[in-house]
């Protein structure tokens, strides 16, 4: 998705916001695009950057072929700036390194370009320093932050955003995409579920870690149909050394959620819906059996609020050994 015709496509409304803002010349100063993984939060950012760089703008499409697109495009521009979490957050004197940069580089222009990923992420301090820095009328500055978590954007900071909201695409087109290259209908119906990005799909279908954690969430299941006692030590010994980072875990939370939605499903006889299941799977009958629709809405409450704890930088492990003892019951 590189030019506003493709973004058009899959995400309509939001593109219509922003080049309408780019035809009238009112681009504004700050951008929270919000959306879940995959929706082209990166690549309309880099879009709207381009536009505001390109050396020869077709109308509101940038050429992609000058040096400041191509620079754009390997992340190697000077006056465009990605800043993302330095560990858990991202902080203030990241936000005021960069500002000190800008300040004595060899500028290009006096236009800057902020893509701050993850942007729930940042501090309250770090935050301030960015809207004191968008403020400032010498400048020509345009902040573009990019979350997945719109809840938890700091209040001062959504308010001075214009926010655009990006839809989950479409999973059929999606799924058509994925097995057009070959990857089988049921594993494309499950990465088209989890991402909307066709290479990151692709990706992770070839990744020794993604089958892995399927079969371990399988496996996980199996356990607390038959011996629930043993959950406990099997995410010790096998599901937490798995998950090794935040992405991980909450990739795995994901993965746990479809099984458990899955199997929600079977107990109601939707077996059209199954994203993680083959639907000739014993376990799915086994454990439709061991829980009562009750306990499996709970237990998918669990695995959102456990995704949700982790957001909040809960330690890991505390997190899924809460879950287990939840999922035990
Ligand atoms: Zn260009």
């Amino acid at each position: 998705m590189k030019t506003w015709s493709e973004i058009v496509e899959v995400q309509p409304l939001a593109s219509r916001i922003i080049t309408n803002s780019i035809k009238k010349d009112r681009i504004s100063h700050a951008y929270l695009l919000q959306g879940d993984r995959g929706t082209g939060k990166e690549e309309m950012a880099i879009l709207i950057a381009k536009v505001l760089f390109c050396e020869k703008l077709n109308g509101i499409d940038p050429c992609q072929e000058c040096s400041n697109c191509k620079r754009i495009d390997s992340h190697n521009h000077p006056d465009v700036h990605w800043i993302e979490p330095d560990g858990k957050s991202i902080k203030k004197e990241q936000v005021e390194k960069l500002q000190k940069e800008f300040t004595y580089s060899g500028l290009e222009s006096n236009r800057k370009v902020y893509i701050i990923k993850d942007a729930d992420t940042l501090t309250v301090n770090a935050s301030n320093r960015i809207l004191k820095f968008l403020e400032e009328p010498s400048r020509q500055t345009t902040a573009i932050m990019l979350t997945e978590n719109s809840q938890s954007i700091i209040p001062t900071i959504r308010s001075r955003c214009q926010v655009i909201d990006l839809k989950p695409l479409n999973p059929l087109f999606f799924k058509k995409q994925l097995v057009d290259n070959g990857i089988e209908a049921q594993l494309a119906v499950l990465l088209s579920t989890l991402t909307n990005n066709l290479q990151e799909a692709m990706d992770w279908s070839q990744e020794e870690w993604f089958a892995e954690a399927r079969k371990l969430m399988v496996q996980l299941i199996e356990i607390l149909t038959t011996s629930p006692i043993d959950g406990y030590l099997f995410i010790h010994s096998h599901l937490i050394p798995h998950l090794k980072d935040r992405n991980d875990q909450e990739k795995g939370l994901d993965l746990l959620l479809l099984a458990f939605k899955d199997i929600l499903y079977y107990q109601i006889g939707n077996e059209k819906k199954f994203v993680f299941f083959d639907p000739t799977n014993a376990l799915l009958e086994k454990a439709a059996m061991t829980y009562s629709g009750e306990q499996l809405i709970d237990i998918l409450n669990a695995i959102l609020q456990a995704k949700r704890k982790l957001k909040q930088n809960v330690q890991p492990t505390l997190v899924f050994e809460q879950l287990t003892l939840q999922m035990q019951r």
